[in-house]
């Protein structure tokens, strides 16, 4: 993908003579605070909002819509809907009750009146002198005879309002200092300035997906004729942002499959090692994956390709296998993973498969001593090593590999995004290394085709024969008799049990605290069980003893914080227990729980909250009236589906929050102005399936038709095409 070169889009404009949004009279980049109607005290108040430039603001989109076509006549409100009517203010008063302000304003139309109320603000009372034409839209309460709007929002009509009567009105984000009216007489006198926009979809697209062109859209979206027409809008505009991402991601990808990669060789004496490799026959998904793997391996073009797979679904078996092939044929491995921890045990998996083979698998990661580490460095630039397992030092460091052919990243999400760059410095001379990125993040499609679009998608979705799904029970705090009871009995059976402490968010040396605390706890709770702890501040030697006494089962308990939050790998553990659980986010609940459920043992997760999250009221509650943090413990106890719990976690916390942008250095889903990738699934899948096909056309956008794409590829919807630069 090219980004224009800065200087040209000043090129760009001195080139055309006028460019189309000055001929209607409208600058585009002039600050909003020189239109009618808006002056210093509005512009400042826009600002809060993010609005600078006339741009901005028909970028500054609806909220919502109110029908005012026909209002609702007082009369016909329907008792628990939300509606909006229209009348005059006859009066208004505040009662106070059982301590509270109660004011109402009444309203009255030529069929009835209602009282509209507010709790605990009286200055309203005053707001509406009798006569004020008032909208109010708001929830219908009809009590005691009397018809409620509670809570309602107003808005005053005035002569002025030309778009705010006898219309679908928009309804628009306001800070302090700004009115419906205002903003929206302001978006109404600019409707001119709207077909002065470049539309940047070519036509051919637009009218193969029956898309309206951008000035329809912008009127449209601000102020539609008929709902029709707004979803058009609507329709267009999410469209051209999916596309947009795609077509950047495709571009990507299409500049990745270019780099010349390494055509491994597949020969059957290799299939067969694969095949004898893992002590277990490998299930039918991880089969399949392993063969589109293998396939990526033998093509020229490098291999990129995301990995997913739930807790225990068996990548790590899948890697392995990935691992041999570029083994035998003469290259070196990497494999990352995110954890000190992680990395240990990957080590010793691996190690334990390979060794036997003949195959030198060494460790690296931060915390070894400098000796260690720069022997182990030495091998794998000699070449000696052919699978070095690490952390993510391992190609961040000062690390040469005299070979690299493969590297294998465990856990991804916990990396963010990963740097190719970097990697492709590391490979053999001349070639791309081959990536395979493995993640537990059940990432809905949706998501994962706006976030890894340009890595080719497999997954895992089968367990491994003989795993029961784990049994989640939700406690209050003060219900510890029992769970240590539990936990007693568990133990004496030969199970094993993590006990993970709360989460502490303060600093890193409180955290270690509270699990020291919780040991001693547990150590005087079960004297006759030998209890261990782990976490984060502990010294690798200690750390890896204290993992390695738990593995063999000389511990039948680990107290630890959320540093075995990924990928650890103990089948004999069986229960695992959560701390102030409503506090973790779903995603990282879920990982918790793939601790356990390992083997063939029935398993238990025990998440315990704060007996005023009391989890017996449940029963009694409507999934409306439920906190987030309850909504999470009812969704844990209900389902161990990764992918449903993905969902769930979107639909609690919103996409924005859930792959947070900064967390992944990747901006796809900040950019979203008018997409949403929940709502938008459908749309986003047609715009991916239009970006790849129209690069399959015309691979470099050279087309003229193609070229407006081409200039502006790189900037979100939102952003002027002529002036960024
Ligand atoms: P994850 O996908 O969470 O990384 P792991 O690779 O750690 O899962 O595997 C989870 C457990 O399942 C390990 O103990 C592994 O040995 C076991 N396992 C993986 N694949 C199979 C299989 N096909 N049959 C039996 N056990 C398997
Ligand atoms: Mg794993």
């Amino acid at each position: 993908m090219e980004r224009k070169p800065p200087g040209r889009a000043v090129d760009a404009r001195q080139a055309r003579p006028a460019p189309p949004a000055k001929r209607t009279g409208f600058d585009l980049d002039a600050p909003v605070q020189y239109l009618k109607g808006v002056g210093p005290r509005r512009a400042e108040a826009f600002r809060r909002l993010g609005v600078e430039t006339v741009r901005d603001l028909i970028w500054h989109l609806p909220r919502r819509y109110e029908d005012r076509r026909q209002f609702r006549p007082i009369r016909l409100l329907t008792q628990g809907a939300t509606e909006t009517i229209s009348g005059r203010v006859t009066g208004a008063y505040t009662e106070r009750r059982r301590g509270l302000a109660i004011t109402r304003v009444i309203l009255v139309d030529d069929s009835g009146s209602a009282q509209l109320t507010w709790y605990n603000q009286p200055y309203l009372q005053n707001r509406y002198p009798a006569g004020t034409r008032l909208v109010a839209h708001g929830k219908v309460e009809r009590r005691y005879g009397a018809v409620q709007l509670q809570n309602p929002e107003c808005e005053v009509v005035t002569g002025e309002d030309l778009a705010g009567m006898g219309r679908i009105v928009p309804i628009y984000p306001l800070t302090e200092g700004l009115s419906q009216p205002v903003v929206r007489n302001v978006l109404f006198a600019l409707q001119p300035a709207l077909s002065g926009l470049p539309d940047r979809l070519p036509p051919a697209l637009r009218a193969e997906y029956a898309l309206v062109d951008l000035a329809t859209a912008l009127r449209d979206i601000h102020f539609p004729e008929t709902w029709e027409a707004r979803d058009a809008a609507q329709r267009r505009l999410v469209f051209e942002e999916f596309f947009r991402l795609q077509l950047r991601l495709a571009l990507g990808k299409a500049a990745d499959e270019s780099r010349r990669g390494i055509a491994f060789g597949l020969t059957p004496a290799i299939t067969a090692e694969v095949e004898e490799l893992l002590p277990f026959q490998l299930t039918p998904a991880q089969q399949r994956v392993v063969a589109e793997i293998s396939a990526d391996m033998q093509a020229e073009r490098p291999m990129h390709r995301l990995l997913q797979g739930d807790v225990g679904s068996g990548k790590t078996a899948v890697a392995a296998a990935a691992a041999l092939i570029a083994i035998r044929n003469g290259y070196q491995v990497a494999m990352m993973a995110p954890t000190e921890i992680l990395a240990e045990q990957h080590y010793l998996t691996l190690e334990r498969l390979f060794a036997a083979r003949g195959v030198k698998v060494d460790l690296l990661t931060g915390s070894m001593g400098e000796r260690e580490r720069e022997a182990a460095r030495a091998r794998i630039r000699a070449g000696e090593t052919a699978l070095a397992v690490g952390t993510h030092a391992l190609i961040q460091e000062d690390v040469a590999f005299a070979r690299l052919g493969l590297a294998i990243v465990d856990e991804q999400h916990r990396f963010g995004v990963m740097q190719r760059q970097t990697l492709w410095q590391k490979g053999a001379a001349g070639a791309t290394p081959d990536l395979l990125v493995m993640t537990a993040t059940p990432i809905p499609r949706t998501l994962a085709l706006t976030l890894y679009g340009d890595l080719d998608l497999s997954v895992i979705d089968q367990l491994p024969p003989g795993r029961q799904p784990v049994n989640t029970q939700w406690f209050a705090a003060h219900d510890r008799d029992i769970l240590f009871e539990f936990l007693r009995e568990q133990m004496a059976a030969g199970r094993q049990v993590y006990y993970v402490c709360p989460l502490i968010e303060e600093s890193d040396a409180l955290y270690a605290e509270a699990a020291v605390q919780k040991a001693d706890v547990l150590r005087d709770a079960f004297p006759e069980f030998q209890i261990g702890l782990l976490h984060g501040r502990m010294k690798t030697a200690e750390r890896a003893a204290t993992m390695a006494a738990f593995r063999t089962g000389a511990l039948q308990a680990l107290v630890a914080t959320t540093v075995i939050e990924v990928g650890v790998d103990v089948p004999n553990a069986t229960v695992i227990v959560i701390e102030d659980a409503d506090r973790f986010g779903l995603a990282q609940l879920h990982q918790l729980r793939g601790r356990v459920g390992r083997g063939a043992e029935k398993s238990h997760c025990l998440l315990v909250t704060d007996p005023k999250h009391n989890p017996y009221t449940l029963a009694t509650m409507d999934g409306q009236s439920l906190s987030d943090g309850q909504r999470r413990m009812k969704v844990m106890v209900e389902t161990t589906d990764g992918f449903q719990i993905a969902e769930e976690d979107l639909q609690i916390r919103g996409p924005g929050e859930l792959y947070g942008t900064r967390q992944h250095g990747f901006d796809a889903l900040g950019s979203l102005r008018v997409a949403n990738v929940l709502r938008d699934a459908r749309e986003l899948e047609t715009a991916r399936t239009a970006a790849f096909a129209l690069l399959a056309e015309d691979p470099e956008l050279r087309r003229p038709e193609h070229a407006g794409l081409r200039e502006t590829l790189g900037e979100p919807l939102h952003v002027n095409p002529v002036t960024v630069g």
